[in-house]
Parts: structure tokens; C-alpha cells; sequence
């Protein structure tokens, strides 16, 4: 509705950050593979996989969450949400029994898109130490 939709660009305009790709998908203006939605969170699955589960946790709202690096204490409740988010993307997926969330937050990090996200990652063996 206009009052969500105000809510929005009210956020978005208050961020210092330029929009990115998950504005769009967020907007659903570009297609993407939802598995999960809630009021705060979307997750929907990554356009290049790299594992047979492949999920992005974001949050709708981006307002300010560009990169984990750059959170605030206000933040805490949504940081939370994505969490728990990410923990039923993986029951939905069948994979709770063992999965790994990634956070890339800045370029030495490889984090390619601005917009705060969890990598939810699974349905194989995950090794560690990550590259
Ligand atoms: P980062 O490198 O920032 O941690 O992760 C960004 C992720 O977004 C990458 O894994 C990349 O494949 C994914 N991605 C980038 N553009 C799109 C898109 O248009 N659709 C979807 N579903 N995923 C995208």
C-alpha cells in the first residue's frame, strides 16, 4: 500500500548507500526464487549457487544495513530476525541438520552487493576453512 510504500523510500533515501539489484528484487521488478517472506525479510535463492542450497537472507528495509561493518545498535532486532530467518530457510530446505551462514561484509571480504545479506549454504559437505 502507499503507506508502506512511503515507508520504503522514506528508507531508502535515508541511506548512504546507492541502491542495489535487491531494491529490484525486493520490488519484485526483476524475477526471483522466494523461499521465504515475512513482513522485515525476504530470502530467495542465489543466482549463482554455490552449493546445492543456496539462499540470500535480506532485509526489506535496507536503511543503512549496507554492510555488517557498518551496523548500528538500532539494528539489533532485524540482525536477529535475519538470523532466525535463515534457520527456517534451512528447515524448509532440509538441510537444519547441518548448514552455514556466511556474512561477507566489505571488499576484502568479497561482498559484491551493498544491501546487508546472510548466505544461507548447504546440502553438502561444507569445509572449513573457507577460501
Ligand atoms: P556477496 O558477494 O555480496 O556476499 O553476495 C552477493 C550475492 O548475490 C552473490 O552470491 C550473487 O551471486 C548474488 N546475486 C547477485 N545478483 C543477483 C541477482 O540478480 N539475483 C540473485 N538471485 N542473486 C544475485
Amino acid at each position: 500500500n502507499n503507506e508502506q510504500a512511503a515507508a520504503k523510500a522514506a528508507a531508502v533515501n535515508a541511506d548512504s548507500g546507492a541502491p542495489t539489484i535487491f531494491d529490484k528484487i525486493i520490488n519484485k521488478e526483476i524475477p526471483s526464487s522466494i523461499v521465504y517472506e515475512d513482513e522485515k525479510v525476504l530470502a530467495f535463492r542465489d543466482i549463482s549457487p554455490q552449493a546445492p542450497v543456496h539462499v540470500l537472507v535480506i532485509p526489506k528495509f535496507r536503511d543503512g544495513l549496507t554492510e555488517l561493518g557498518k551496523v548500528d545498535a538500532r539494528h539489533g532486532e532485524i540482525l536477529g530476525q535475519l538470523l532466525y530467518a535463515a534457520k527456517i530457510v534451512a528447515e524448509k530446505e532440509g538441510i537444519s541438520d547441518g548448514f552455514r551462514v556466511v556474512i561477507n561484509s566489505g571488499a576484502s571480504a568479497c561482498q559484491s552487493v551493498y544491501h546487508l545479506h546472510l548466505h544461507v549454504l548447504g546440502g553438502r559437505q561444507m569445509n572449513w576453512p573457507p577460501g
